[in-house]
This record gives structure tokens, sequence and C-alpha cells, in this order.
């Protein structure tokens, strides 16, 4: 898979947890995160023992800048949303696939616990509200 943000290599990194493994994938420049929908729910209650977001939060916040990217699954653009309750944090997101974050934004969760984040993070792409903040501009 090909990172949406600066098209670089991402790596799997598996992950044991009690539900299973899971496998995300991790930019190996930008060290950006790509989670799918169900391996976020499988993740919630265990994120704290993980280490995962260990890429350089100054490169997570250069690549925050970049907010129109396309989904890696779909290739549809996804949705740059802001967290309500952490308004520094901005991520991508594909309703249908899954989260893009970039480095350091994971351990800025961690402020909140994880399952919370989580739990947030779906319900807003729940929704079935029309993306408004999602300018599309031509290539
Ligand atoms: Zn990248
Ligand atoms: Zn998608």
């Amino acid at each position: 898979m090909q990172c949406p943000k600066c098209h670089s290599g991402m790596l799997e990194q598996k992950v044991l947890t009690q539900s299973g493994e899971v496998v995300i994938d991790k930019c190996e420049r930008c060290s950006g995160l790509w989670f799918d929908s169900g391996e976020a729910e499988k993740l919630k209650d265990e994120w704290t023992s993980l280490s995962i977001d260990d890429g350089d939060a100054s490169v997570g916040r250069i690549f925050n800048e970049i907010t129109q990217i396309d989904c890696p699954r779909c290739l549809k653009t996804m949705v740059s949303m802001s967290d309500p309750k952490q308004p520094h944090i901005r991520y991508e997101v594909c309703k249908d696939h899954g989260v893009f974050m970039d480095a350091g934004e994971f351990s800025d969760f961690r402020e909140m616990t994880l399952k919370e984040a989580f739990d947030h993070i779906l319900d807003l792409y729940r929704k079935d509200s029309p993306p408004t903040q999602d300018d599309k501009e031509p290539e």
C-alpha cells in the first residue's frame, strides 16, 4: 500500500491482540499510520500497551498540513477533520475504510483513553452527514 500523503511505501505492522492479529500500515517515510475501520475496533482496548506511533511528531506536523488526500483503499478523497475535543489533532477519514493519522497524532490521543478515542472517531465517521469540510479541488 502507498502512503496517501507522501506516496512512499507503507510497511505492515502486525499486532497481536486478544481478538486476533491486527495489521496496520505505517509509512516508511513520514511514519503516518493507516488503520482500517475493523482494525481500529480491535485495537481500541489494547492500545495503551502499544508503541506503534513512534514516528517523529515534528515530521507529522509538516505532513499534517496536507489534507487533500485519497483513501489508499478506494482512492476517493478523504474527509479532513479536526478533532472536536482536541482541535490541534487533524486526521483524514474514509468512512468506508479507515483513518489516516500523521506521526504523533496517536500519541496525542493517548491523553484520552484509547477506547474513548476510537469510539469517538468511529462515531464521527458513522454519522451520515455529508462531508462539508471536504472541498474537492481538481488535481
Ligand atoms: Zn508517508
Ligand atoms: Zn476508502
